[in-house]
């Protein structure tokens, strides 16, 4: 297990590292599309539309960046691979395929029905 959590750690670590990387990009990408909008109207449409898709981007790395923050901050508490929810041990397959996995499989499951 241990193992298994050191190489997660990395691989979680490396991960925040690319998605932060991608935030900051997009953040600047976005602060200079709002500053200078073109005035052709059909190009205006477009751009806006460009921005969207990188907020609704940003909205799902900031999300994934959060998950793997907590899982990080699991393993440092030592409750790395213990299901938040019903407190049985997570599979280390699971581990292996999901690293920033914090519920067991069929919470996981519960929770997207519940969704
Ligand atoms: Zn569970």
């Amino acid at each position: 297990m241990s193992e298994l959590q050191a190489e997660n750690r990395k691989i979680l670590e490396a991960k925040l590292a690319k998605l932060r990387g991608r935030m900051n990009k997009i953040t600047d990408d976005l602060r200079q599309e709002k500053g200078a909008l073109s005035p052709d109207f059909a190009e205006q449409a477009v751009e806006l539309e460009n921005s969207e898709v990188l907020e609704h981007l940003d909205g799902s790395g900031r999300r994934e960046a959060d998950e793997i923050v907590a899982a990080l901050n699991r393993m440092d508490e030592g409750e790395y691979g213990i299901c938040v929810e019903c407190g049985d041990g997570i599979k280390e397959g699971r581990l292996k395929a999901v690293p920033a996995a914090s519920m067991c499989i069929s919470c996981a499951n519960e929770a997207e029905k519940a969704a």
